[in-house]
């Protein structure tokens, strides 16, 4: 018998914008197998999920993936969240979002997220002066050097550690404000889609800490002319996959017109600060779909367009969304009757 680290990951309960949490548990393995892995638990009470006097939560392991981090065999294993007697606990999304893609299994969803991200160096994003500002925006966008990018070794580190964690994820960019970037990950079923990018921020935040930097999800981290940071969420479905899947996208999106307020309600906290109408968005307060249109809430890719078929992109869910509320509600509006 081998002693293996395993890494029991969660989601915590802080309003608005719950956060990762892990432990680590030490035990004998190879693990070769999810169900070789016990359930554990931890105290709700530090982590928003319980009152002090009846704090136990449990931990329930729902995904194994190699860590990339560690030796051979340690693990990490991401855990929904349940009340000691078993019930899924309230802060649990990701329950909701398995009962709602076996109920849609038939339309065999897809799902692709584009995770923007900030690093920041103590109270400033990182490489940005001490005092002042850096130049504006222009020149940073999948830009090089040392005076337009700031973080790309960390950026690489992470991105090697997702592919060695065996996640999809398919291409990372430096984005339009200095020491912003994005990753992406998908298409991938709707849970898969969730449990990636969660495991996918975890190593970032992980990884992180190796090099002395944080990185906040949050949707306008400098306010002023500075672009915001998203989580584009790009769908689709047999039907808008088949040929003639350009009419099905069209008709999804007038549904999603219909429920804009609601969708917005679960697309990230803050989010009006950056959804202005500004810096590639559309105001939170409208609703416009429109091929290669960056200035949509949704944007038709042009390669949909003309092939008549394919995925199309919301772009008004924030950095710090949850993908699994994020893909349900998607889920519900587009398959409604
Ligand atoms: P953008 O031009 O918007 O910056 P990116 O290349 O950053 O596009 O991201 C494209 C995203 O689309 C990726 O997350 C990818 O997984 C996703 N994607 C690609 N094909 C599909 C598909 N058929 N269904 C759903 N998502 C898809
Ligand atoms: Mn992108
Ligand atoms: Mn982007
Ligand atoms: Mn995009």
């Amino acid at each position: 018998m081998k002693k293996v680290c395993a890494e029991y990951i969660w989601i915590d309960g802080q309003q608005p914008t719950a956060k990762l949490r892990s432990k680590t548990k030490i035990i004998d393995g190879p693990v070769k197998s999810l169900s070789e892995l016990p359930d554990w638990g931890f105290d709700g009470s530090s982590t928003s999920q319980a009152e002090g006097h009846f704090s136990d939560c449990q931990l329930k392991p729902v995904k194994i993936v190699p860590d990339p981090l560690h030796g051979e065999h340690d693990l990490l294993v991401l855990c929904e969240v349940h009340n000691a007697d078993g019930t899924v606990h309230a802060t649990n999304t990701r329950a909701p979002l398995r009962v709602l893609s076996e109920k849609h299994e038939e339309h065999d969803t897809w799902f692709g997220i584009e995770q923007e991200y900030t690093f920041f160096n103590g109270n400033h994003p990182l490489g940005w002066p001490e005092r002042g500002f850096p130049a504006p925006q222009g020149g940073y966008y999948c830009g090089v050097g040392s005076d337009e990018v700031f973080g790309r070794k960390v950026v690489e580190a992470h991105a090697a550690a997702c592919i060695r964690a065996g996640l999809a994820i398919c291409g990372t960019n430096a984005e339009v404000m200095p020491a912003q970037w994005e990753f992406q990950i998908g298409p991938l079923s709707p849970l898969e889609m969730g449990d990636q990018l969660w495991l996918g921020r975890w190593l970032l935040y992980r990884i992180g800490e190796d090099h002395g930097v944080s990185a906040t999800l949050h949707p306008k981290p400098m306010k002023g002319d500075w672009n915001g940071a998203g989580a584009h969420t790009n769908i689709s479905t047999k039907a808008t996959r088949a040929d003639g899947g350009i009419k099905v996208i069209e008709a999804m999106c007038e549904k999603l017109r219909k429920r804009h307020a609601e969708h917005i309600q679960v697309y990230g906290a803050s989010n009006e600060e950056r959804l202005t109408g500004k810096h590639e968005t559309c105001s939170i307060h409208q609703f416009r779909y429109g091929v290669s249109d960056r200035g949509a809430s949704i944007r038709i890719p042009m390669a949909a367009a003309n092939e008549g078929k394919g995925y199309f992109e919301d772009r008004r869910p924030a950095a710090n969304m949850d993908p699994y509320q994020v893909c349900a509600i998607l889920m519900e509006t587009v398959f409604a009757p």
